[in-house]
């Protein structure tokens, strides 16, 4: 395995390098890791909103009035979070390869929506795990912001959709509700055709996002991962990066 690089420096000369070749093609996986340094803590980790109580699942929140409630209610506690967190260089970078055309594709684990709101395109974006920071109706699939619900959840209701009385729910995707497979895989396809796959912020643990860079990397493409800790593929990539992810990225320029 080849051994991480530690140093601020080194990792912004390995990327600049990386991603100076002209008419390169890129995809690119983050995951909680990216958004730490936006001051969003990552849900899972040990203190975590998630260590502490179980999420709701799928089926609890169709059927009982009191899973809704709590699952609304730890959403907007979310959305608190992310309310207040602003997109980071590692962010910013990632819009910055759209423009030349170097960003194929960038599949996230995130639900902050975080990598909407720096500006990349939403044809080029992927939210395996849907998006915390607004609610779709389950009957119509109608979009609603999640603010002006505040006072429904507080007094205990169930918000329902204004145009179909359908149930609202936060645009994640839940325990025990079917990942967006079409998207897994075109994303999949993607993996295998580009030069360059880049890993920022995830621990690769969560499949199937997990088995991305694996394909990438069995295609032939250069694996890079920019991660705080060690990850179960890092015997697969070509470069290594341990460094603070927000300013690893703030002196790329493409
Ligand atoms: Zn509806």
């Amino acid at each position: 395995m080849i051994e991480p690089i530690v140093d601020l420096g080194e990792a912004q000369d390995c990327l600049t390098t990386l991603f100076d070749q002209p008419d390169l093609s890129c995809a690119v996986l983050t995951g909680a890791g990216i958004s730490t340094d936006s001051g969003i803590p990552d849900f899972r980790s040990p203190g975590g909103i998630w260590s502490k109580r179980l999420p709701v699942q799928f089926q609890d929140f169709v059927q009982s009035a009191e899973s809704r409630r709590e699952d609304w209610l730890r959403r907007l506690e979310m959305l608190d979070i992310f309310e207040k967190a602003e997109p980071n260089a590692a962010h910013r970078f990632l819009v910055d390869l759209e423009q030349p055309g170097k960003l194929e594709l960038l599949v996230t684990q995130n639900v902050d929506g975080l990598h909407q709101r720096a500006g990349t395109s939403t044809e080029k974006l992927v939210e395996l795990h849907g998006n915390s920071t607004f609610a779709t109706c389950l009957d119509c699939g109608k979009r609603h912001e999640l603010e002006p619900l505040r006072p429904l959840v507080a007094a205990g209701d169930s918000p329902k959709c204004s145009a179909c009385n359908g149930l609202l729910k936060p645009a994640v995707v839940s325990f025990g509700q079917q990942m967006p497979m079409k998207k897994l895989q075109h994303a999949a396809r993607v993996a295998a055709s580009v030069d360059v796959f880049l890993v920022i912020g995830s621990s690769l643990v969560v499949y199937p996002a997990a088995e991305l860079p694996v394909i990438a990397a069995e295609a032939g493409a250069t694996l890079v991962i920019v991660n705080g800790e060690e990850t179960p593929i890092d015997g697969l990539a070509d470069h290594i990066l341990r460094t603070r992810i927000a300013k690893t990225f703030e002196k790329i320029t493409i």
